[in-house]
């Protein structure tokens, strides 16, 4: 588990990895290893043992953002790892302190545009979701805001709530409760649809930027070499928590988007990181934060 305890990725993982340890019949344990935007979690992942007692669980960040971030990563999201499947997919929202000025989306554009220097972004560090997709914001935007790191987005979510950062761009799994309970606000859903889990939050679309359209998802992987019924096991084990009423409310709950019966292969989860890795390089070349 590439972040700290309480953000989307761990919360995803625990929800998942309780249901899979009855069907597998063995404990999962959940272990964070925090580091570099997750990318120490899944070079330590990707050269454990290939015997299916070392799992990971990645997201866009670690499998699609991180080879244009890291020109030395050490791994290679296409080719290290034997995909298990597509855990959950997460919508990204636009999230601020609940006393941030700006009532509405029109409202925070303009706000970031004339205040850029004093505002602080959080994220989960480089190439995390968070900072890959406020990073597409504010290049959207035209401007630059301080960055402000944390271990994962659950602890930036601390800082949030409590004031000491301005805004995030964060999965929608980490924010629900917060947003419903006015802990912080909520400017817009990047999805093309409203969520049913925040029913009364706009999309970017609706709320006066349609170009900004972006989600994530959270999937798992074993090392490169785990054999093929070892990963079918653990597919089968994902699938059938997915499937299971009681995990399903839960992470719909939360807004996550449960993969249909098509997404839930490994073969999906493979040809999609590559898709990934081909679309996200470019977008963030362009965005201009990288060396020559
Ligand atoms: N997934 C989050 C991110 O990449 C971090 C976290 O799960 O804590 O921003």
């Amino acid at each position: 588990m590439p972040f700290a305890a309480g953000g989307p990725t761990d919360v995803t993982a625990r929800i998942l990895g309780e249901h899979m340890s009855k069907t597998l019949g063995q404990q999962i344990e959940v272990k964070n290893i925090v580091g570099a935007g997750g990318t120490t979690a899944i070079t330590h992942g990707a050269q454990s043992a290939p015997d299916g007692y070392t799992i990971m669980i990645g997201h866009m960040g670690t499998h699609s953002a991180a080879p244009a971030f890291y020109p030395n990563l050490k791994y290679d999201p296409t080719k290290d790892f034997e995909p298990i499947g597509l855990a959950v997919g997460t919508p990204i929202v636009i999230v601020a302190r609940k006393d941030f000025p700006p009532k509405n989306l029109k409202e925070f554009i303009a706000y970031l545009k004339a205040n850029s220097t004093m505002i602080d972004v959080a994220h989960a560090g480089i190439a995390s979701v968070s900072h890959t997709t406020c990073l597409m914001l504010t290049h959207q935007l035209g401007v630059k805001l301080t960055e402000v790191t944390y271990r994962g987005t659950g602890p930036a979510l601390i800082g949030l709530a409590g004031g000491h950062v301005d805004i995030m761009c964060d999965q929608i799994v980490n924010l629900v409760e917060r947003i419903k309970d006015g802990q912080i606000k909520a400017y817009a859903i990047a999805t093309p649809a409203r969520s049913p889990a925040l029913p009364d939050v706009p999309t970017t679309k609706e709320a006066g930027l349609p170009d900004y359209e972006v989600s994530a998802l959270n999937a798992l992987f074993a090392p490169k070499g785990t054999p093929e019924p070892i990963v079918a096991r653990l597919n089968e084990a994902l699938s059938r928590a997915l499937d299971d009423p009681t995990t399903k409310k839960r992470l719909l709950d939360l807004g996550g988007v449960i993969p249909d019966s098509q997404q839930r292969t490994g073969a999906w989860l493979g040809d999609f990181v590559k898709a990934e890795v081909a679309r996200w390089s470019p977008i963030i070349k362009a965005a201009g934060v990288l060396g020559p």
